[in-house]
């Protein structure tokens, strides 16, 4: 426990001196898994609630992916099922909308496991059957899916052998090649160790193997499986896990008749998750006792321990609302900061004095076109500079220089056509950026742009000022690169300027790199 939490304090330090969103967002993923082993669900909640955030933040989707996941298996874990089961299909959906096969295969694995710890078993098996059978589990062959490969194949393994159970209805036969085929590759697992990622993993696949010995009806596998798993968690010093054996064995012994050893392992094991406050599996372990008492005639004890377990559900659910109250405010919190967040993404493309677009929009607009743009160039870039600004200012003041570049930001808006863009460069620079033109056009359009600012009436406000401006125009094509194009532009505005200002310049011949 100890070094979990400095594990944990560890993880905290590297998250604030990562350079990149991505890589801070895989560490709070980290911090998540840490801090659930801990047992701190609020540490958890927040680094995964980071982690989405910063997932964003990196337009990654598999990233995305990941994160939804994280933050779902949080919510399991703390019973909120439909806020998990929400985060479940937020991950599938971009998954499956980035084509991101490991992306979907990781959700259904990971659904399956909570389906299955809720006892869903019919429903976590056909889950991962039908994954097995879809075009996404070739990304369970890729070197980074070993672990989730062995997990799908012991999900499988637990959920179809609890559905196939000899006591339990049939027609579900369509799941036992799978099934044999799975085991097989457990097997194969279990022969050679070195192989598991750790040391957990080899207990989940002892138990996924006792459970296909039990089906299959061999008891002697089973017992040595099981005793196995409760030899091998007794060394990992996890409370949870020792439960978990020692129940598997004891519903073996169950089924064994071997009353008196089922009830000694469903005691302890029920000891050691109520000391893990793992309630779910506290009141499996006390059904498996109240049967065997039961069993055993020990009617007055079955009937005390049957009402603590329905105690202990009721007092769950209660808990298990307030927890969902409570996660839902924080998705709320959390959506509204997502408001938020693409407010300041816009306003940080927006220029803050003429609300028309920025530099930093024009640049990313043009990366896009330029990226895009077919040999045959037809996209146009216009610079344009007002003349003889400073005068503007200096004549009639700052406010009225200001009021002046808001009202060219919207006349040159207004006035260039549907797919065409205007942004403000910068100080009295503007860029226009035309979409579908040949040189010729482009310079009509700007001589149609020049004459509307020439043709702007400030004389209810400004008596005498003037307004005018010089173009310079360059095409824009993938044969040279960005950078060039706008020096190009920049060239023929000076021309512009030099030729007396108020006039459009075209870059006729492309500048060589
Ligand atoms: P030219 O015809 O050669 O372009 O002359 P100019 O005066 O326009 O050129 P110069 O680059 O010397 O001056 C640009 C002026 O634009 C100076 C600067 O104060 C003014 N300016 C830049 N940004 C703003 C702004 O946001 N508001 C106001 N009011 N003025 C601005
Ligand atoms: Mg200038
Ligand atoms: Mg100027």
């Amino acid at each position: 426990m100890a070094a979990l939490k400095d594990e944990l304090a560890q993880l905290q330090g590297q998250i604030s001196r990562a350079g990149d969103v991505a890589t801070q967002a895989l560490l709070h993923r980290e911090a998540t898994y840490v801090a659930l082993d801990i047992g701190d669900t609020g540490a958890a909640l927040s680094h995964a609630l980071s982690c989405l955030e910063l997932a964003r933040a990196s337009h990654d989707l598999p990233l995305q992916v990941k994160a939804h996941v994280t933050l779902a298996i949080v919510q399991a874990e703390g019973y909120d099922d439909l806020g998990a089961a929400e985060q479940f299909r937020a991950a599938e959906k971009l998954a499956e909308q980035a084509g991101d096969h490991r992306g979907v295969a990781l959700v259904v694995i990971n659904a399956a496991h909570y389906l299955m710890e809720r006892g869903q078993y019919l429903e976590a098996a056909t889950r991962l059957h039908d994954l097995w059978h879809s075009p996404h589990v070739d990304a369970l062959d890729l070197p980074e899916s070993v672990e989730l490969r062995q997990a799908f194949h012991i999900n499988y393994v637990v959920s179809a052998t609890e559905v196939l159970m000899p006591e339990a209805s049939t027609d579900h036969d369509v799941l036992k090649p799978r099934l044999a085929e799975s085991a097989g590759e457990l097997r194969r697992l279990n022969a050679h160790r070195g192989n598991l990622t750790n040391a957990l993993r080899t207990l989940d696949v002892l138990d996924a193997l006792m459970r296909h010995a039990l089906c299959e009806g061999d008891l002697t596998a089973s017992r040595q499986l099981a005793d196995e798993f409760v030899h091998l968690s007794s060394g990992v010093g996890s409370g949870t896990m020792s439960g978990r054996a020692l129940f598997s064995r004891s519903r073996l012994m169950a089924r064994m008749g071997q009353w008196a050893e089922a009830i000694d392992d469903a005691q302890a094991a029920t000891a050691h998750f109520a000391r893990d406050h793992q309630d779910l599996w506290v009141i499996r372990c006390r059904e498996a006792l109240a049967d065997a008492y039961a069993h055993t005639r020990r009617y007055h004890e079955a009937f005390e321990m049957q009402r603590a377990v329905t105690r202990q559900v009721e007092s769950l659910y209660r808990q298990n609302q307030q927890q969902r109250a409570l996660l839902g405010q924080i998705t709320q919190q959390a959506r509204e900061a997502d408001v938020r967040a693409a407010a300041f993404a816009e306003a940080a493309l927006q220029d803050a004095l003429t609300g028309i677009p920025n530099r930093a929009y024009a640049m990313q607009l043009l990366t896009d076109l330029h990226t895009q743009a077919p040999h045959a160039a037809s996209i146009a870039v216009a610079l344009l500079d007002l003349d003889h600004f400073k005068q503007v200012n200096d004549t009639w003041g700052h406010a009225t220089g200001d009021l002046v570049l808001s009202r060219v930001a919207q006349t040159l808006r207004a006035e260039v056509r549907a797919g065409d863009s205007v942004a403000r460069f910068g100080g009295e620079e503007f860029v226009v950026i035309l979409t579908g033109v040949t040189l010729a056009e482009a310079q009509e359009s700007c001589e149609r742009l020049r004459r509307s600012l020439t043709g702007l009436d400030w004389n209810g406000f400004a008596p005498g000022l003037h307004t005018s401006g010089s173009f310079g125009v360059a095409l824009l094509d993938r044969q040279r690169d960005l950078k060039a194009t706008l020096l190009a532009a920049d060239t023929a505005l000076y021309q512009a300027k030099a030729a007396g200002r108020n006039q459009v310049r075209a870059v006729s011949e492309p500048v060589q790199r």
